[in-house]
């Protein structure tokens, strides 16, 4: 069987004044399908370097970044990006809907820009809905929906293209504990039913389990994985 993602020994070093700093130092990891992992790491070391990494958004300076086992470390920019809209979804700290549409529509927008709002496609927007407890307000703006509603309308969003690998940024940032366990339950249960391996970053460890793997970053370095 293939991993979701592969990292192996991925370094990134960004220019800073006459040397350089490592954003990312030998870092290697394994994601299963179906695999919940969790980073997390003091500001500065390295977590949303290794998202962008993953999301073929960033190219490594060293080392391997493998998908479903094939290679992708050197693809073109057009290639990470069909690779990204075929089979990588983000979640964002901020969701960034589209404040002029529905919850129904953001999603109806992802298939629309791939070319493929079929009837099909409108079934699977509704049921992502429900999947997220938002069909009460699938007809919402985002004005008229909660802060914890706006990021679970993301979440189902970035499921749109039923994507193998789940890359989530800090979703629980702006939210109060209760709303950030209620996230991080959902996308626990996102993984275990769509098999996706999910990489959450999160400075907020309370809204973790006892059974979540947890990536300890530090200075671009990965530190043992423990069990939070
Ligand atoms: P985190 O998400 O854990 O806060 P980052 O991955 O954003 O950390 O950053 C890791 C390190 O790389 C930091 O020292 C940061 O300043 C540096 N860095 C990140 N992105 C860039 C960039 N585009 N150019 C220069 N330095 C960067
Ligand atoms: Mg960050």
């Amino acid at each position: 069987m293939t991993y979701a993602l592969e990292l192996e020994r991925v370094s990134v070093e960004f220019p800073d004044g006459d040397g350089v700093v490592k954003a990312l130092d030998d870092v290697s990891m394994t994601i299963d399908r179906g695999a919940f992992v969790a980073v997390t790491g003091p500001s500065g070391s390295g977590k949303s370097t290794l998202l962008a990494v993953a999301g073929l958004l960033l190219r490594p300076t060293s080392g391997r970044v493998m998908l479903a086992g094939q290679d992708v470390t050197g693809s073109s920019r057009s290639r990470s990006t069909d690779l990204r809209r075929e089979r990588i979804g983000f979640v964002f700290q901020q969701p960034h809907l589209i404040g002029s549409l529905t919850a129904m529509e953001q999603l109806e927008m992802v298939a629309r820009l791939s070319g493929d709002l079929s009837a099909q496609m409108r079934e699977r927007a509704m049921h992502l809905l429900e999947s997220v407890g938002l069909e009460a307000v699938a007809n919402r703006r985002p004005a008229a929906m909660s802060g914890g509603q706006r990021q679970r309308a993301g979440i189902a969003r970035a499921l749109m293209n039923d994507p193998q690998l789940l890359l989530v940024d800090e979703p629980t940032s702006a939210l109060d504990h209760e709303r950030g366990v209620e996230v991080i339950d959902l996308l626990r249960g996102i993984t275990k039913d769509q098999g996706t391996g999910t990489i959450v970053v999160t400075h907020d460890l309370a809204t973790l389990g006892e059974q979540d793997e947890v990536v300890r970053l530090a200075d671009g370095r990965m530190q043992e994985p423990v069990f939070a």
